[in-house]
């Protein structure tokens, strides 16, 4: 088909893990999702409000004016800050994978801009450039802690020009491996000119409970991601969002598609902001157990487990050599499997999510019955 670009007809499809099992249904600990359906109270009153009140024949609300003012209250208050982010502040997108997209035909497309990425980190950004045909330039992270190698960025933006990088985007905490940001990075990134965007994503700041939104009003060039498929529960509705410079969001604004998001998504993700203690009050049973899992896991001399600020864990089989690591996580991601638990494999090492106590549990034993192998 020769009308398809060239370098897309080269890409495969994003594929997420398949999850159907002939027998019983999988322990999904791959997808850093919650382990938490809605309560069904909540799942009542959205019911409710479709029922009453949501004309299916219209077209959903176009602006997003009352969510956006719902996300600014919650984020405003989460960070202490006083009203200093309104409405203007905020674009919402269908999940933040849309708002990737669309920050990158803001910045780079068209041969204008490349990204800086260090690797490994979420997938999305380098996928989504590529199908942009906008480069990606990659650095390494420090083999202990994770933090992106500073020295190797530099150089990146230095050296880079025809198109110069014009985006950097960071993870914090990041995935696959957990870690926050260091202060050293944060440093870097402040000191970054004012012509380079900087996107923080903050996918886990509800577990993490770090965010740099406080020092959004002294940089105009820096934005957050922020998402509700992760603590909030709603992945199945797709709804992410970013907060930056009101200059910014205007360019977003242009880009995004004129209905992103459906109405019921929509009225989904305010039921979950005005419920937001309920929905939250998950988050201290999630860090004990993936305390729980961070000790049984770092029991096994064969498994390097890496402290997490988020609802996952990363992990390396210290067997692994660089040569054969991709085939060894592998096949510990086979194995577990087929006992039942999904992770992934990812990054170099394996990413398993915290999940209910059950699934915890379940996940250890299967993991001691893979190291125990013949
Ligand atoms: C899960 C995740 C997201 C969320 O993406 P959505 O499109 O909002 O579901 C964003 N960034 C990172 C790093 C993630 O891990």
């Amino acid at each position: 088909m020769e009308f398809i670009r060239s370098d897309i007809a080269k890409l495969s499809a994003y594929a997420p893990e398949v999850f159907e099992s002939p027998t019983e249904p999988l322990d999904k600990l791959d997808a850093n999702e919650s382990p938490f359906d809605l309560p069904l109270e909540i799942k009542e009153k959205l019911a409710w409000h479709y029922q009453h009140f949501l004309a299916t024949n219209r077209y959903p609300s176009g602006s997003h004016a009352d969510l956006q003012e719902a996300i600014a209250n919650y984020v405003n208050e989460s960070a202490s800050l006083d009203a200093a982010i309104t409405p203007a502040h905020i674009s919402v997108g269908n999940g933040s994978d849309e708002l990737i997209r669309s920050l990158l035909i803001a910045t780079c497309i068209g041969g204008e801009g490349a990204i800086l990425i260090a690797q490994p980190t979420f997938s999305v950004y380098g996928i989504m450039a590529q199908t942009l045909g906008i480069p990606a330039v990659s650095v390494g992270r420090s083999l202990t802690d994770f933090a992106m190698n500073l020295s190797e960025a530099e150089e990146a933006i230095a050296q880079t020009d025809n198109p110069p990088i014009r985006v950097v985007f960071v993870v914090h905490p990041n995935s696959p491996t957990a870690n926050p940001l260091t202060s050293a990075e944060l440093d870097w990134l402040r000191r970054l000119p004012e012509h380079i965007l900087v996107v923080i994503d903050e996918a886990y700041f509800e577990f993490s409970q770090t965010s740099v939104v406080g020092e959004l009003p002294q940089h105009p060039n820096w934005v957050v991601l922020r998402t509700f498929s992760k603590a909030f529960r709603l992945a199945a509705h797709r709804v992410g969002y970013c907060i930056a410079h009101p200059q910014l969001i205007a360019a977003l604004e242009k880009i995004r598609l004129p209905y992103n998001l459906t109405a019921f998504s929509q009225a989904a993700a305010l039921v979950a902001l005005n419920h937001r203690q309920l929905l939250l009050q998950s988050i201290p049973t999630i860090l004990s157990e993936r305390e729980r899992l961070f000790q049984a896991l770092s029991q096994h001399p064969t498994l390097q487990v890496w402290q997490s600020a988020a609802n996952f864990l990363y992990l390396r089989l210290k067997t692994a050599t660089p040569e054969i690591a991709q085939e060894q996580h592998s096949q510990f991601t086979q194995a577990l499997k087929a006992q039942g638990t999904l992770v992934r494999s990812t990054g170099g090492g394996i990413r398993i999510n915290v999940g209910s106590r059950e699934e915890n549990t379940r996940a250890q034993e299967r993991v001691e019955a893979f190291l125990n192998r013949e």
